[in-house]
């Protein structure tokens, strides 16, 4: 298989826009790269740039230590899945899957073996006479990946292959995918707008924005230590809560006050606020939904960081509640237990997991502490 590196490429289109900006990432063999981030931010453009689809404006690629900024697509040496997997309606799973090989003249009973192997992966042995219009949305959706898999490739590309499907559909291929990556033991570069996905089969992620690589981490430390407001939001569903909140200080401790409420800053944190000069200005407080508690038990042993707040909307989903309401102009979530009493137009109490919070600079929107 393969390892990428990306060095300082951007891409210009023809009409100035400049869709992807100095970016940066070295890929080592066999990782399983996420690009995510919202609609129009270069995931798309970069992943084609990978693929030779989309010249490269300025910067380098290698593939293998090899620069290919000027090699065609066929002599990459990467598959790539689309989310339009775009099968020959008229052809059988297997010669849609024989296809590619057939091209590029591979001997007869040697593409047979590649295609059983991959349907064998894939489980789609059983299906090789039908054509794509007898296939579930999932199989056509394999047999695409199938494609790719047999031509050995050293890169997998996968743009939102998986949008095309159903929720449940999605959620039993992302499955496939992962056991099909430790299995295919491949590089692969993914790009996807569903956070879920990105958490769940990335081994690192890329977040984008407006072009620019904001994060690249684990999905772990996405999650825990995000390096920025806009990070911080978009990785977590129901999303981070954020709070413009005013840095004070009483005695030795570093409070944040928003909406009549005040907390006090665990004593690591509060030092970095106030060594930076952060004391008195306003920054935005980074809470999760699941740091927030409702229960006995937590508000005693948290009084520092205990604040009210009105019910708007209660949502069950089976093992846990979401509640909604609103911190100044902020709506704000709160993932309970089931057994939470609370109800739509009740003020209850609920307590910070101080050691949890984020605080970023209201500005620059980067990360404090
Ligand atoms: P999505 O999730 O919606 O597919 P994306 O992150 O993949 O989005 P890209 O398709 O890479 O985004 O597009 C990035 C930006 O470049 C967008 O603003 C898009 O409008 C712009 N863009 C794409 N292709 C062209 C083109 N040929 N000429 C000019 N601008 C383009």
């Amino acid at each position: 298989m393969a390892s990428l590196s990306l060095r300082h490429v951007t891409k210009a289109y023809p009409n100035g826009f400049v869709a992807v900006k100095d970016f940066n990432l070295e890929i080592a063999d066999k990782e399983f790269i996420i690009f995510v981030g919202p609609s129009g931010c270069g995931k798309s453009t970069t992943l084609r740039m990978i693929a030779g689809l989309e010249d490269i404006s300025s910067g380098e690629l290698y593939i293998d230590g090899k620069l290919v900024n000027d090699v065609e697509p066929k002599d990459r040496d990467i598959a790539m899945v689309f989310q339009n997997y775009a099968l020959y309606p008229h052809m059988t799973v297997y010669d849609n899957m024989a296809f590619g090989l057939k091209l590029r003249k591979t001997p007869k009973d040697q593409i047979d073996k590649l295609v059983q192997e991959a349907a064998r992966i894939l489980d789609l042995s059983h299906l090789l006479d039908r054509k794509p219009k007898a296939l579930s949305g999932g199989q056509r959706q394999r047999v695409a990946m199938g494609r790719a898999i047999v031509r050995n490739p050293k890169v997998f590309l996968m743009d939102e292959p998986l949008s095309n499907l159903d929720a449940k559909l999605r959620g039993q291929m992302r499955i496939e995918i992962s056991k099909l990556h430790q299995r295919l033991q491949a590089t692969i570069i993914y790009v996807t707008h569903d956070q879920t996905e990105a958490m769940t089969l990335g081994t690192r992620i890329v977040v984008m924005k407006d072009g620019v690589v904001q994060q690249v981490d684990s999905p772990q430390n996405l999650y825990d230590k995000p390096c920025n407001k806009f990070v911080a939001g978009f990785i977590g569903a129901p999303q981070m809560n954020l709070i413009d909140a005013v840095v004070g200080k009483a005695g030795s401790d570093v409070t944040l006050t928003f909406d009549n409420h005040t907390i006090t800053v665990p004593a690591e944190k509060g030092k970095v606020l106030d060594q930076k000069g952060y004391v008195g200005k306003t920054v935005t407080l980074g809470i999760r939904p699941e740091d927030l508690h409702d229960d006995e038990a937590f508000l005693a042993s948290s009084p520092k960081s205990v604040i009210e707040a009105t019910i708007r909307v209660y949502e069950l989903l089976g093992a846990e509640v979401y509640l909604y309401f609103d911190i100044n102009d902020a709506n704000c979530t709160a993932r309970v237990k089931p057994n939470t009493t609370a109800r739509p137009g009740d003020v209850i109490k609920l307590a910070l997991d101080l050691e949890k919070i984020h605080v970023f600079d209201k500005e620059t929107e980067q990360v404090i502490v």
